[in-house]
């Protein structure tokens, strides 16, 4: 640890000032550990920490605040800046992150941590912050939730989040799509869902699976093509890395795009080609220059998909972290649950002061608040149930701290 001596008497002294002058070994170290401290070099330092203890100890109150006046700059930073723990492989120019949200309704405190985590980690380090809407899914969008979610967000970060609509970008999508058969990492598979299922039940490949480069750059211009295949008729696969004898059968030549003729709510029927999830995520991730990804445990096989077409695209995947899941006992985060209740008129709209929504919680707390919530709750692996009373008392002290 550095500057242990100097970071010991800063909060040496903030502690003894906020004590009547006496400083407690324990509140100072326990300090420490957060500033990087290990529980193992105790020992080692707690001669010295005691001796600059004693010291503070014996100044008086007048003399420990002229002092802690000049510490002070590092006591205070380092708390705000360093409550989460340090990222591995972080370079000079910083970190790039990106929080995810389908467009399937407005924010919810569930996604404000997955959304903070990223965010604080770019404000700590630097680097950029995308909010990156996932909309390539006609099907599932709730349109008023495009300029909320990006209203929420610009306010939970305080102006640092830069928005990206994915269906803004289908170019991009095409073109990897076009990549991956040309790498003949891909193939167009005309078989029925069903007979599908059933060769990757017993592990075998569809016929498809063997034609060349040229037929399925062919099959794919009749994809896109209005005259030609329907929807249904085909799809995209990724050809997976150990095929379709992969012992997860989540991996055996997943979809990468489909044919899907619903109006999408922005860009109409402009496309009927759309990508699915690992495809669109894979190639912003790379454009992007994503550096760190920290995304729900449920992202896990997903995750294990793109590092396949990462691979296959000759690029390095970035560090990921699985985030364990937030429950309330007494409260629903799912949207389409949310958004049925406010129709019925349980809820008078998604700012109800009864729901844990950002629009509602924007009401009556700051953003660090939020920050301060997610530093508190930081970057764990195991699920988390939450008591409805206890979360907003927890809110209500952050929100005074920050006042
Ligand atoms: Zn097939």
């Amino acid at each position: 640890m550095k500057n242990i001596n100097q970071k010991t008497r800063a909060y040496a002294l903030k502690n003894a000032l906020a004590h009547k002058g006496k400083s407690n070994q324990g509140a100072v170290i326990s300090a420490l550990f957060n500033e990087g401290l290990k529980k193992q070099d105790v020992k080692t330092y707690i001669e010295e920490i005691s001796k600059i203890i004693q010291e503070v100890n014996s100044l008086s109150i007048e003399e420990q605040k002229k002092e802690f006046e000049k510490l002070e700059n590092i006591v205070s930073k380092r708390e705000i800046r360093h409550g989460l723990p340090e990222l591995p492989n972080v370079k000079k120019s910083g970190v790039i992150m990106r929080f995810s949200p389908s467009p399937s309704g407005p924010l919810h405190i569930g996604h404000v941590r997955t959304a903070c985590l990223s965010f604080l980690y770019v404000k700590k380090y630097g680097g950029k912050f995308y909010i990156r809407i996932e909309d390539t899914n006609p099907e599932n969008i709730y349109k008023p939730a495009y300029k909320m979610i990006e209203q929420e967000s610009k306010w939970l970060s305080r102006g640092l989040a830069k928005i990206i609509i994915q269906s803004k970008r289908m170019a991009i999508y095409y073109k990897y799509a076009e990549k991956l058969i040309k790498k003949n990492a891909a193939y167009v598979c005309t078989c029925s869902g069903d007979k599908f299922r059933e060769y990757a039940k017993k592990q075998k490949n569809c016929p498809c699976r063997k034609l060349n480069v040229k037929e399925n750059l062919l099959r794919w211009k009749k994809m896109l093509n209005k005259k030609g295949f329907k929807k249904g008729e085909a799809v995209l696969r990724f050809k997976s890395l150990e095929g379709m004898k992969n012992k997860n059968p989540a991996m055996r030549d997943f979809p990468l795009a489909r044919i899907n003729e619903t109006p999408h709510p922005l860009q109409k029927n402009k496309y009927r080609v759309w990508p699915l999830m690992n495809l669109a995520v894979t190639a912003d991730d790379i454009e992007m220059k994503m550096t760190h990804i920290i995304r729900g445990k449920d992202h896990r096989d997903n995750a294990e998909r793109q590092k396949m077409m990462y691979k296959v695209l000759g690029k390095k995947y970035p560090w990921t972290f699985f985030l364990g899941r937030y429950k309330f006992k007494d409260l629903i985060l799912s949207t389409t649950k949310t958004r049925q209740a406010i129709e019925s008129g349980k809820y008078s709209g998604w700012d109800d002061p009864k729901l844990v929504t950002v629009a509602a919680l924007k009401k009556k707390y700051k953003p660090e608040a939020f920050w301060k919530f997610t530093e508190q709750m930081g970057l764990i692996e195991a699920d988390r149930t939450l008591d409805k009373k206890e979360f907003f008392k927890m809110l209500d002290n952050f929100n005074r701290d920050v006042m």
